[in-house]
């Protein structure tokens, strides 16, 4: 399909101007002897892939500040048909406590789940936005408060992406579904007792309850939750509404649990 003489351009955004925006590492490889190409996700301009020129020389002012979930105030030149530039990086934040394998693994999960929902060159604040909160929580949580931790991100990055099921109400009649809800298979919504196909699929109280509270209860105050049941219990509901939202099976989160 083409444009009609003198219509506007089909792209409303354009390619992105030079920027300075808050960003988070998400990966960089190797780009001739010297240069390395990092991908970011950034609060003003989505994910941004730019060429950090001379990254590996010992004098470089890149060094030691592009590493993997680092925080940064980066600036980056126009686009311009080709590889951006990455202009300028100054850090805001390492999240060393991070580095702790469990924690490591979460945060991988969150970052890849951020990504899947934030366009080349697009800018989704509010995912930004969640993707540091959560860094922030996962980084100095208790360690028993993990895994809750992860699923209440998730419920977050549903809602956001507006993939998550209605925990209250019934997808079929709306009826309130106080403490019994069942699932339908290949349907991501929770249905009520009469609208449960056999055999009934149900979805345990606890489970619900824990999801409820974690999707009303504010991120800050997850970490301080005495929930009744291992978050690992309430875990295949979420995988299953990420899995039917962003056709994604995460090896993180596989890992995550695994060990919960
Ligand atoms: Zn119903």
């Amino acid at each position: 399909m083409t444009a009609a003489p003198g219509a506007p351009a089909a792209r409303s955004a354009g390619p992105a101007r030079a920027a300075t925006t808050a960003a988070v590492v998400l990966r960089r490889s190797d780009f001739r002897e010297s240069s390395r190409i990092v991908t970011c996700l950034t609060r003003d301009q989505g994910r941004v892939t730019a060429l950090a020129k001379g990254a590996h020389r010992p004098d470089s002012p890149f060094l030691g500040r592009i590493d993997f979930l680092n925080e940064l105030q980066a600036t980056f030149g126009a686009d311009r048909g080709g590889l951006r530039l990455f202009v300028r990086a100054d850090l805001v934040r390492e999240r060393r406590g991070l580095r702790a394998r469990r924690r490591y693994l979460a945060a991988s999960h969150l970052a890849q789940l951020c990504e899947f929902a934030m366009p080349d060159q697009r800018p989704e604040p509010a995912v930004f936005d969640l993707l540091t909160g959560g860094l922030a929580l996962l980084e100095r949580c208790p360690d028993a408060a993990l895994g809750h931790v992860v699923l209440g991100l998730e419920l977050r990055h549903l809602e956001l992406l507006g993939a998550l099921p209605d925990l209250e109400r019934c997808a079929h009649c709306g009826v309130a579904l106080a403490t019994a809800a069942f699932r339908n298979t290949g349907d991501a919504g929770l249905v009520c007792r009469q609208h449960a196909e056999l055999p009934r699929l149900a979805v345990g109280a606890q489970v619900l309850e824990l999801l409820r509270t974690l999707r009303s209860t504010p991120g800050r105050l997850w970490p301080q939750l005495a929930p009744a049941i291992a978050a690992r219990i309430a875990a295949p509901l979420p995988a299953l509404w990420l899995a039917a939202a962003t056709e994604q099976h995460s090896r993180w989160r596989a890992l995550f649990f695994d060990r919960d």
